[in-house]
Parts: structure tokens; C-alpha cells; sequence
């Protein structure tokens, strides 16, 4: 057993003059004065982008994934079945810098096949002609991004380490 304590963001005070320097844009860090800890729990695709956010954000980050880390553990466990990505997911992507690696990775489709009873086939667009969506390997769409959010120097990976209860008052997170 295990506990970490956060600091509570709800209970930070910060003086008008400081809100202003530090309520810039999103590519900048918001946090440059007093950095913020923010615990990440899972490790997953929400977890590991969401981290490179904050990260990149100038917070100091600590993930906590409850499985071994995943680029390299022999065997993946979790969601196998590829993911489609479309404009939203590679908005996201792009503001991390990663669109153009993972794009180039994927497969695109066009669009998805049906076919009735009687062996007709109908495709159904996925966009207007030309548009597509990606076809993703997931595990490795996973692996990217913590390797993207491993890289900044404000940041821990805590693999093996599930989250078992935490306390919204005192920030206490215990982990097995
Ligand atoms: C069959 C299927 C197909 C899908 N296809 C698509 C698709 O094509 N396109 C698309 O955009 N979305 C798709 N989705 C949705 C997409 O998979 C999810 O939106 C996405 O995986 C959510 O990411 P996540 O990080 O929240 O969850 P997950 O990817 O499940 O990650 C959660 C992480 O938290 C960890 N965890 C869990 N409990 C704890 C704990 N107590 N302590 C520490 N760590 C913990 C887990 O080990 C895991 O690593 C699909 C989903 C399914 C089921």
C-alpha cells in the first residue's frame, strides 16, 4: 500500500495581478510561478494526452497507471480492436505535436461496407468525397502518446500502481 498526497487546486489563492500573467494561451505555460501538481490516474489514451496537456502547461504531473508499463509488457492487456480517428481525435493530437506521426501510421478508410443478405454491397461514406477517417493501432497509439508525455522534464510515470481510494479533502490518494 501506498499514498501520495496532492495539493488541492480548489484551495489555491492567487492575487488578481498573478491570475493575469498566468491566464495566457494554450501553448503557453500557465503555471510558470508556483507549479501545481496534478495527479493523472490511468495511463490509457485520456490519460497520456491529457497528460502531455498539463505537462506542456507548466504543471508538475504524475500519472498512475494500474498496469505494467505497456512498451514493455510482452503482452498488451486492454482494448486490442483498432481505433478510428477522426478530425477531433487528430485535433487533439496536433496540439501536442503529434498528428503528423500518428496520421502517417494510419490506415485511411473511406468508408464502411454493408452487406445485406443477399451478398449486395453498399458502401456508406464516412465524409464527403476525398475525406476519410484513420484507422489506428491502438496499443501503439498509447505507447506513442506516453512516450510524447514521459519527455517533459515536469513529469513521473508510476506504473503498477492502482488507485484503491483518495480523499477530495485532504488530496490523499492510496494505491496498491
Ligand atoms: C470496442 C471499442 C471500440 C472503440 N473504438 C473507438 C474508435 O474507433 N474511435 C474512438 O475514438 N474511440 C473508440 N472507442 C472509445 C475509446 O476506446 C475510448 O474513448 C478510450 O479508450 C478512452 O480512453 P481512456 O484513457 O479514458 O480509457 P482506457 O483507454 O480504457 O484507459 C484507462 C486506463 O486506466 C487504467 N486504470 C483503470 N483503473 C485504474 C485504477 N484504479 N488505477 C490506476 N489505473 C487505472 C487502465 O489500466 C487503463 O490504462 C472504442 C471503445 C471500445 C470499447
Amino acid at each position: 500500500m501506498e499514498t501520495h498526497q496532492i495539493e488541492r487546486p480548489w484551495g489555491e489563492t492567487v492575487s488578481g495581478s498573478e491570475r493575469q500573467r498566468t491566464s495566457s494561451t494554450m501553448e503557453e505555460p500557465i503555471c510558470r510561478l508556483t507549479p501545481k501538481k496534478v495527479a493523472i490516474v490511468g495511463g490509457g489514451l485520456v490519460g497520456a494526452l491529457n497528460a502531455c496537456y498539463f505537462a506542456k502547461r507548466g504543471f508538475d504531473v504524475e500519472v498512475f497507471e494500474t498496469r505494467e508499463d505497456i512498451r514493455q509488457a510482452k503482452v498488451v492487456k486492454g482494448r486490442s480492436i483498432n481505433l478510428a480517428l477522426s478530425h477531433r481525435g487528430r485535433q487533439a493530437l496536433k496540439h501536442v505535436g503529434m498528428e503528423d506521426k500518428i496520421v502517417s501510421q494510419g490506415i485511411p478508410m473511406h468508408a464502411r461496407m454493408i452487406h445485406s443478405t443477399s451478398g449486395k454491397q453498399s458502401p456508406i461514406p464516412y465524409g464527403k468525397k476525398g475525406q476519410f477517417i484513420l484507422s489506428v493501432d491502438r496499443a501503439n497509439l498509447n505507447k506513442e502518446l506516453l512516450t510524447e508525455a514521459e519527455a517533459y522534464p515536469n513529469m513521473k510515470m508510476n506504473f503498477d500502481h492502482k488507485l484503491k481510494d483518495w480523499s477530495p479533502e485532504t488530496g490523499l490518494m492510496t494505491f496498491t
